[in-house]
């Protein structure tokens, strides 16, 4: 396994990269389960909740999402799991439906790390995918940052932004300097 570059919007030739639409994927083979493995890496590397192929530089649809464990603090102060991590690799991922109300909240991207923007998204989703065995699956209704992380990362695919999602630039904050960050995808 390897960390790969993760490619910048504000490089001029990584952005040609981020903005193309990534080619659909037609074979299940041992290197596109190295491919995820590594995408997987550079993603924890990189402490992100997704990361499309895309970001790497590699036109072709398929997306990592790693939702991070439920934790609850008890009254005796101790921090019990409530709800297990969640893993995802999604190959060719489409959204099927999508809930007419949206939802305006702070996103940030790997691609531009340390600016975060209001994004509006759809409240929920149900998304259809395969998985590295070329099965298919859904998830069902998707919602909260499970919901934004695969609307973000189809985006990717499709060579969206998500800076081109917000109905205001001014509101891009810019929190590099922070030590304490929100989540980047
Ligand atoms: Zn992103």
């Amino acid at each position: 396994m390897a960390v790969r570059r993760i490619l910048q919007i504000e490089d001029p030739d990584d952005k040609r990269v981020l903005k193309n639409r990534a080619h659909a994927i037609k074979q299940f083979t041992p290197a596109l389960q190295a491919l995820a493995a590594d995408m997987f890496e550079t993603m924890h590397a990189a402490n992100g909740v997704g990361l499309a192929a895309p970001q790497i530089g590699i036109s072709q649809r398929i997306a990592v999402i790693w939702i991070p464990p439920a934790e609850e603090e008890q009254p005796d102060g101790t921090v019990v799991e409530i709800e297990p991590e969640q893993n995802y690799v999604l190959i060719n991922p489409e959204v099927v439906k999508r809930s007419d109300k949206e939802e305006i909240a702070q996103e940030g991207c790997l691609s531009l790390p340390g600016r975060y923007g209001d994004v509006p998204r759809a409240s929920w989703v149900t998304v259809d995918y395969l998985d590295l065995e070329g099965k298919r699956q859904r998830i069902r209704k998707a919602d909260g940052l499970l919901g934004r992380a695969l609307q973000h990362e189809i985006d990717h695919l499709d060579g969206v932004l998500f800076t081109e999602r917000m109905r205001d630039l001014s509101t891009l904050k810019d929190l590099r300097e922070d030590a304490d960050q929100p989540v980047e995808a």
